[in-house]
């Protein structure tokens, strides 16, 4: 298994880590997730864990993506990563809504005629474009990414989530 990263504006790519810890007395396993930016900050992880358990290591394997470290108590801690692609372009002109500070949640009646559901991004010009009106606060969720307080607000984007029905 290999990996291959392309980088092109708007896209990122971060990593999925899941790390499985599971104590040989009891076979009980606890799985954590999260998301790293870097390699190194997975390597960062996997040091942070091991350092917080007692107890000695007598045995790591290593693979790409994966990394199984064996304690002599016989506990065993996995950890796997694999890469994440968050693509923040809008769908219909491609301009990087992150970068331009448009990042928001409609309702998913809203979502489904404009976009028909699809996991994406489309800037506040192309959503009112494929509406064929101007949005307005109504059409916003309650979710916190949507309070005009946030400062990484465009002006337009801040102009529709006060605007009046
Ligand atoms: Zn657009």
């Amino acid at each position: 298994m290999g990996f291959e990263i392309v980088n092109e504006p708007g896209v990122n790519t971060r990593w999925a880590v899941t790390v499985t810890e599971t104590v040989a007395a009891t076979a009980d396993g606890t799985t954590t997730k999260h998301l790293a930016n870097s390699l190194l900050e997975i390597e960062q992880t996997i040091s942070d864990t091991l350092r917080d358990r007692a107890g000695r290591i007598s045995r790591t394997v290593h693979r790409l993506g994966h990394r199984e470290v064996y304690f002599e108590d016989g506990t065993r801690i996995e950890f796997d990563w694999e890469p994440v692609v968050l693509d923040w372009r809008c769908l219909d002109c491609g301009v990087d809504t992150d970068a331009i500070d448009e990042y928001y949640m409609v309702h998913d009646a809203l979502w489904r005629e404009a976009a028909a559901g699809e996991r994406a991004q489309l800037c506040i010009d192309c959503l009112e474009a494929r509406l064929g009106r101007t949005l307005t606060a109504a059409d916003f969720t309650d979710a916190e990414v949507n309070s005009v307080d946030l400062p990484r607000r465009s002006q337009r984007l801040r102009d529709r989530l006060t605007r009046r029905s």
